[in-house]
């Protein structure tokens, strides 16, 4: 059996045990955050990519909002990020580790053989954080500089060109995945622990090519370090960076259309007025104007509507769950 499954099992019988034994959450709001206890935003890619870049901003807005010690710890690997999704549900269910995670969440069911734990009833849904738009980007030294000449240059270069991402059922998988559909050419996939690496990859021109979210690619779009060929929303984005950046519908992938999503989780078996209090110092965070300046300026899309309400989190991702299956199954793709 799947090593993942015996630990994501065995957590939740204990975690169940104590419960009925009453022993020892010993969690609740009026002691939360423990002052002697830092709260950990688990980010299940490395360093330096848009799911750290959300979750870095969002620490220092609940450093204020929830009044205590605020860390980041990246726990890259595995599929979708499933090494770190997998850390949070092995730990205390109090509060103090949490999990920033993007549309993996919605994806994995489909994408994912074997996933060692139930997206809808293994974790606590604690409200969504972002919409993000993705780029398609590619390495400065293409030939290409329009998107017109880079499908020419993709015609010439078939079975020899290499696409970037994230890991298997990442965001940038995802969207590489629908644009080979959409212009109907097999790339190869070259997997990496997350967008930072991908990125340094894609620069210094060990891949080609990369769809990823415009929280990480913006900065290097702007620098002139990466070569920009479209956004995947249906309209042009309203950032000074990216405002002439044509949008893939309009370029001829009719209705081609990803948004990334940010969420904040906890490990099943948290206390209810713990929730409430993390819940209410995320929405005291969406509106803190420095994370919005923030997040905006690269893009990104803060959410304020229901969507950050726990009980409406958890039902969008279902929702997500599935709009997916379906696309997934038809493309075929899955990861073990
Ligand atoms: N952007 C990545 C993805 O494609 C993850 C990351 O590094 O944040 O899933």
């Amino acid at each position: 059996m799947n090593r993942f499954r015996v630990i994501a099992r065995s957590m939740t019988a204990l975690l169940g045990l104590g419960t009925l034994l009453g022993c020892g959450l010993n969690a609740n709001a009026a002691d939360y955050p423990n002052k002697d206890k830092s709260i950990t935003l688990i980010v299940p890619f490395a360093a330096g990519g848009p799911t750290d870049r959300v979750a870095r901003d969002l620490s220092e807005a609940l450093r204020k909002s929830l009044g205590g010690n605020v860390v980041v710890e990246n726990d890259a690997g595995g599929p979708g990020g499933l090494i770190g999704a997998s850390k949070l549900l092995r730990s205390t269910p109090d509060g103090h580790t949490l999990l920033v995670h993007h549309i993996a969440m919605g994806i994995f069911p489909s994408l994912v053989r074997n996933l060692p734990f139930n997206v809808e009833s293994d974790f606590e849904y604690l409200g969504m954080i972002n919409d993000v738009p993705m780029t398609l980007i590619g390495k400065p030294q293409l030939p290409a500089n329009t998107y017109k000449e880079l499908l020419t240059w993709v015609a010439a270069n078939k079975g020899h060109i290499n696409l970037a991402n994230a890991g298997l059922a990442s965001a940038s998988q995802l969207c590489g995945m629908l644009w080979q559909a959409s212009i109907q050419v097999d790339m190869t996939s070259v997997p990496y622990k997350g967008t930072a690496p991908a990125m340094t990859d894609l620069i210094g021109g060990q891949v080609d090519l990369m769809c990823d979210q415009t929280t990480s690619t913006t900065s290097q779009i702007e620098g002139k370090k990466v070569k920009a060929f479209g956004v995947t929303t249906l309209k042009r984005l309203n950032i000074p960076a990216l405002k002439d950046l044509a949008t893939l519908d309009e370029l001829g992938e009719k209705g081609f259309q990803v948004t990334i999503w940010h969420g904040l989780y906890g490990p099943k078996g948290m206390p209810a007025d713990v929730i409430a209090k993390i819940n209410a110092g995320l929405k005291a965070a969406l509106k803190d104007p420095e994370f919005v300046k923030k997040q905006e300026g690269l893009g990104a899309v803060v959410i304020t509507d229901k969507r950050s309400d726990p009980a409406e989190h958890k039902k969008f991702v279902a929702s997500e769950i599935a709009r997916w299956t379906p696309v997934i199954k038809a493309a075929n793709v899955y990861a073990d």
